[in-house]
């Protein structure tokens, strides 16, 4: 059953990761001067979530931000001797929330930068999201030729609490490849066209524009592959070569996938074809994640229109 109610309240967050650029200036520009992201019988918001991130130029305080909307941290009483982040997301839950609830937001946006080759992408956590695969078939269509790829994020036990899962209709913003602490004018505009296709739409749907039913290739998350380590956790291998910026192309069993120090090739070991993305992404060393395996299937989104009022 597909999302007929109109959408009215919309966030974009930036500085989720304080060291994620190109959504921190582009939240902090629409805080100054809002009118590219206004939309008749929209309200929508500019909010910078991890403030201390930002002075720190750092992902993060305490904990992930990103991680840290659980129903256990978002739940807790206790006010003083919590991490930053846990705080922050109680704050942003009550907000932007509570979630799960009816007077959450209906929108948001989460806008992060990777420092791999992932283009222009979009992150989706639930695949009976009629709304949302409906809003990024559109993005897709207004952006092509330029590649726009969706990342489907979920899966029983990869999948985590983000910042903007509070909203009823979570977006995740992910464009790279952009250093951290630093802001490129081509990943800044790559972002900002996503925001402005889909503002354009949430308008569209909300004038009574019937979407027929659609289908779009995304990119199914499937596991996280670390990187080789010796018994005291040293990484002896670093991703290879042939594997560096190819996020999302085909790697095929035998393909190699890490090199040593020693200049040796480690072949990949799979036994069928999948798409890497996060592709040697800064940070994930942390956790020793490589990078990402996904698979690409199609996915439908169900006919849309907003019901006549
Ligand atoms: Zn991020």
């Amino acid at each position: 059953m597909a999302d007929y109610t109109p959408i009215r309240r919309v966030a974009i967050f930036g500085g989720t990761h304080g060291n994620e650029l190109s959504g921190v200036y582009l939240v902090k520009h629409w805080l100054a001067n809002g009118s590219e992201i206004q939309r008749h019988g929209l309200e929508v918001t500019p909010y910078i979530t991890n403030p201390r991130a930002l002075l720190s130029r750092s992902r993060y305080i305490d904990c992930d931000l990103n991680r840290a909307f659980t129903a256990e941290h978002l739940s807790k009483t206790e006010t003083e001797n919590i991490p930053y982040e846990v705080s922050r997301a109680q704050e942003i839950n009550s907000l932007f929330g509570p979630k799960g609830s009816n007077e959450a937001y209906d929108l948001i946006f989460d806008l992060h930068n990777t420092t791999s080759n992932m283009g222009s992408t979009l992150v989706l956590e639930d695949s009976k999201d009629d709304f949302t695969i409906q809003m990024f078939h559109y993005i897709k269509s207004a952006l092509a030729p330029e590649p726009c790829p969706v990342f489907l994020i979920e899966h029983p036990n990869l999948k985590y609490a983000t910042t903007r899962s509070v909203a009823k209709h979570p977006v995740g913003v992910e464009v790279g490849p952009q250093p951290n602490g630093v802001v490129r004018a081509d990943i800044l505009d790559k972002m900002r066209k996503i925001i402005k296709h889909a503002l354009d739409f949430v308008q569209l749907f909300n004038e009574g524009r019937e979407f027929p039913p659609c289908n779009i290739e995304v990119y199914k998350i499937m596991e996280r592959v670390n990187y080789p380590t010796d018994e005291d956790g040293e990484i002896t291998a670093i991703v290879h070569q042939c594997v560096q910026d190819q996020d999302w192309q085909q790697l095929n069993p035998g393909d190699p996938v890490f090199v040593t120090f020693d200049g040796e090739t480690i072949t990949y070991e799979g036994d069928c074809p999948v798409y890497p993305t996060f592709v040697n992404e800064a940070a994930y060393y942390e956790q020793k994640h490589a990078f990402t395996k996904t698979l690409k299937v199609p996915l439908a989104g169900k006919r849309l229109q907003v019901a006549a009022p």
